[in-house]
C-alpha cells in the first residue's frame, strides 16, 4: 500500500506529524501516515508551477490519451481500489465496486473527450481593421483539497477537469481517507510527467491552510463543509485566488399526494441512506403532502428498518458506519434533540448500535417542524426527516427557506406541476420522481451556501479554465 506524498514525479515520505487513518467498521488503525511538512507542501507547489509551461502547451487529444488510461487502469484494478476505499470509509464493498468505480471510470474519459471540446467562442471584427477573438486557457496551478466521503470519487472530480483543460495540481485528499488516492499517485506517476500532478497529505488546518497560502497557487477547489468553505475564500482573498466551492446540502424531497407512493419509498429508502447518509444530496429533508404523509411515514419507516446495516463485506449488507467517532456522536446529538421534542416521533432507528465501530442505525423522524433543527442542519448520516405540508407553496416556501442548494427532488404523478414546482426551486439541481442520479454530461454544484463550482460536464471545463481576448491588428 502507497503511503507517501508524490511531489514532482517522486514518492516521498511525509515529514509531518503521524495521523491515524482507521477502519471505521471497527475503529482500528489500519495505518498511520505522516504528513507533509511546509518544506514538502512548498516542493509539491513548486513542482506543479514548474511543469505548468509544458503541460499547458500539450494538445488537448494528448491529454485526453491520458486520461482514458487513467480510466482503463482503475477499471483493470477495480477490485484493488474498491477494498481500500471500502476498507477506509467503511462502505459495503459491493457498493464501490458496482457504483463508484464505473462512476469513477466514467468522469476520467468524459473529460477524455471534453478536453476535445474546449474552445474559443468568438473570432470577429469588433473595430475596424481589428480582428477579436476568443481563447480558453488554462489557469495555473490548482490546489485541490477533497472530502472524505467519496475519496476516489472527488478526486476523480477535481483531477480530470483541471487536468483535461491544462492545468497542474497539488491535491490533499481527507486526512481521514487518503487510501485510495495514495494508490491513484502511484498510476498518475506512472502515465503524467513529474510535476503535473503532485499528491500530499494532511489536516486541514496544517497541511490544507498551508497549501492554499502558497502564492504559486492560482485557483483553490474544496469539496466539504460551509465553515471550511469560508475560511478558504478569506485565505483566497490573499492573492486574489480563484476559487471552486462545492460546499454542503439539506436535500428538499417534495412528496405531492399524487405521487407513486412505492417509488418514493424505495427512492428514498436508497437515496436518502446510500453512505450512510453521509452526501451532501442525500434525500434528507421529505416535505409530505397532507394526504400521503401517513401512509409514507408507515411505509417509510417499515422500508427504512429493513435496511441491512453491517461490515463491508457482510452478504447483503447495504449500510456501513459513519466514518468516525466524532461524526457519530454528532448524528447522535441531532437525534436526541429532536427525539426530545413532543411534537416529533422518531419511528424507527435513532440509536448508535452497540458493539464495535460508528454505526448507527437508519433512522425516520416524523411530525419534524420547518423551524427544527433536523430540518433546518445538515446532519450527514442516516437520519431522514418527514414534514407534514398543507399546499404547493408552503412546501416550495419550506424547500427554499434553506441555507443550502445543492439538491432537491419533486414526486408527482402530474408533470406540468413538477415543471411548476422545479422553476421555482432554489437548488443546483432538481430531480423529478428520482433523486440522486448523477450523469458526467450535466453540471452537479450548488447555490447559496452550498458554494458556486461546478463538477462534471463542460461546466467544470470552464470554472478550470479562463477566458481571455487576443486582438490582431491587420
Ligand atoms: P471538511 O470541510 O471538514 O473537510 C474537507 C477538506 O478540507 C478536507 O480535506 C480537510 O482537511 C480540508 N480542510 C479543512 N479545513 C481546512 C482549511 N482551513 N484549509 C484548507 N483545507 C481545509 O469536510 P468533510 O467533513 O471532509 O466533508 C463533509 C462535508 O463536505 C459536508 O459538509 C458535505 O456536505 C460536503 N460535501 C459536499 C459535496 C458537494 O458536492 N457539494 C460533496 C461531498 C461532500
Amino acid at each position: 500500500m502507497n503511503t507517501k506524498l508524490l511531489i514532482n514525479g517522486k514518492f516521498v515520505a511525509g515529514q509531518g506529524s503521524k495521523e491515524n487513518v482507521l477502519d471505521p467498521a471497527t475503529g482500528k488503525t489500519l495505518v498511520a501516515i505522516a504528513e507533509a511538512s511546509a518544506a514538502q507542501i512548498a516542493s509539491a507547489v513548486e513542482a506543479a508551477a514548474a511543469a505548468f509551461p509544458s503541460w499547458s502547451a500539450t494538445v488537448p487529444k494528448d491529454r485526453a490519451a491520458l486520461l482514458l488510461k487513467v480510466a482503463d487502469r482503475i477499471e483493470a484494478e477495480a477490485a484493488e481500489y474498491a477494498s481500500l476505499e471500502s476498507q477506509n470509509c467503511g462502505k459495503p464493498y459491493s457498493a464501490v465496486l458496482n457504483d463508484e468505480i464505473p462512476a469513477i471510470a466514467d468522469v476520467f474519459r468524459f473529460f477524455a473527450g471534453a478536453a476535445r471540446t474546449l474552445h474559443g467562442a468568438v473570432a470577429g471584427e469588433y473595430l475596424p481593421g481589428f480582428t477579436s477573438m476568443v481563447r480558453r486557457d488554462p489557469i495555473g496551478v490548482v490546489a485541490s483539497i477533497a472530502p472524505w466521503n467519496y475519496p476516489l470519487m472527488m478526486a476523480a472530480w477535481k483531477l480530470s477537469p483541471a487536468l483535461a483543460a491544462g492545468n497542474t495540481v497539488v491535491i490533499k485528499p481527507s486526512e481521514q481517507t487518503p487510501l485510495t488516492a495514495f494508490k491513484l499517485a502511484t498510476l498518475l506517476a506512472e502515465l503524467f510527467p513529474p510535476g503535473v500532478v503532485n499528491v500530499v497529505y494532511g489536516r486541514g488546518a496544517t497541511v490544507g491552510a498551508a497549501l492554499i497560502a502558497q502564492s504559486k497557487v492560482s485557483m483553490i477547489s474544496l469539496t466539504g463543509d460551509v465553515a471550511t468553505g469560508e475560511k478558504i475564500l478569506q485565505a483566497a482573498s490573499k492573492g486574489a485566488k480563484r476559487t471552486h466551492l462545492e460546499l454542503g446540502g439539506k436535500a428538499p424531497v417534495i412528496v405531492f399526494d399524487d405521487a407513486d407512493l412505492k417509488a418514493v419509498v424505495s427512492g428514498v429508502r436508497t437515496f436518502g441512506f446510500y453512505n450512510a447518509g453521509q452526501d451532501c444530496t442525500a434525500a434528507c429533508r421529505i416535505y409530505a403532502g397532507p394526504k400521503i404523509y401517513d401512509n409514507l411515514v408507515a411505509d417509510l419507516t417499515s422500508a427504512v428498518s429493513s435496511i441491512k446495516v453491517g461490515r463491508q463485506q457482510e452478504e447483503g449488507v447495504e449500510m456501513g458506519p459513519l466514518i468516525s467517532a466524532k461524526q457519530l456522536s454528532r448524528v447522535e446529538g441531532f437525534v436526541n434533540r429532536a427525539g426530545d421534542k413532543k411534537h416529533i416521533e422518531v419511528t424507527t432507528g435513532g440509536k448508535i448500535r452497540g458493539g464495535k465501530g460508528f454505526f448507527f442505525e437508519p433512522t425516520i423522524i416524523a411530525g419534524a417542524r420547518q423551524s427544527d433543527e433536523i430540518v433546518r442542519r445538515e446532519v450527514f448520516g442516516p437520519v431522514v426527516s418527514v414534514t407534514r405540508f398543507k399546499d404547493a407553496d408552503q412546501a416550495i416556501e419550506w424547500a427554499n427557506d434553506s441555507d443550502y442548494g445543492l439538491a432537491s427532488s419533486v414526486w408527482t404523478s402530474d408533470v406540468s406541476k413538477a415543471m411548476k414546482v422545479a422553476a421555482r426551486l432554489q437548488y443546483g439541481c432538481t430531480w423529478i420522481n428520482t433523486h440522486f442520479m448523477l450523469v458526467s454530461e450535466m453540471p452537479h454544484g450548488g447555490m447559496k451556501r452550498s458554494g458556486y463550482g461546478k463538477d462534471l460536464s463542460t461546466y467544470a471545463l470552464e470554472d478550470y479554465s479562463v477566458v481571455r481576448h487576443v486582438m490582431v491588428k491587420l
